[in-house]
């Protein structure tokens, strides 16, 4: 039988602390996408998302701002039907601000800020031939 004896009383208690989970992976589900970044397109009307599993997605401004999540643009309408988005032409994106680790709110040049996508919701967004 082997009797595990603690060295000395000096030793580290901290030691046995090593084994907990990356803080960064512990509030997500891994069924929920991250992505990796976020940058705008060079013909600077889309927003260019890498997602963490390689896929990439674009979305122009047109229709990412149509698809503006908060209550002043859904209106009455309980949950957004992605394949019937309006676009809204004429805007751009002024900002993208990280919510948290689950969301990003984008800040619009029609001074538009309250749209919080949350990256599941960024990530249904996709018409891509794969998402569609
Ligand atoms: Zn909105
Ligand atoms: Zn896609």
């Amino acid at each position: 039988m082997l009797t595990w004896l603690p060295a000395h009383g000096s030793a580290n208690p901290c030691e046995s602390g090593h084994s907990l989970p990356d803080p960064a992976m512990t509030f997500l589900p891994p069924n929920i996408p991250v992505p990796k970044e976020l940058r705008v397109a060079e013909q600077d009307d889309a927003l260019v998302v890498e997602w963490q599993d390689g896929h990439r997605e674009v979305l122009p401004y047109a229709y990412l701002r149509g698809a503006c999540p908060c209550a002043a643009c859904k209106g009455h309408h309980r949950r957004i039907d992605v394949s019937s988005i309006e676009p809204k032409p004429g805007v751009f994106l002024v900002e993208h601000q990280a919510q948290g680790r689950y969301a990003v709110r984008l800040l619009w040049s029609d001074a538009h800020y309250t749209g919080i996508y949350t990256y599941a919701y960024l990530r249904s967004l996709c018409r891509c031939a794969e998402c569609i």
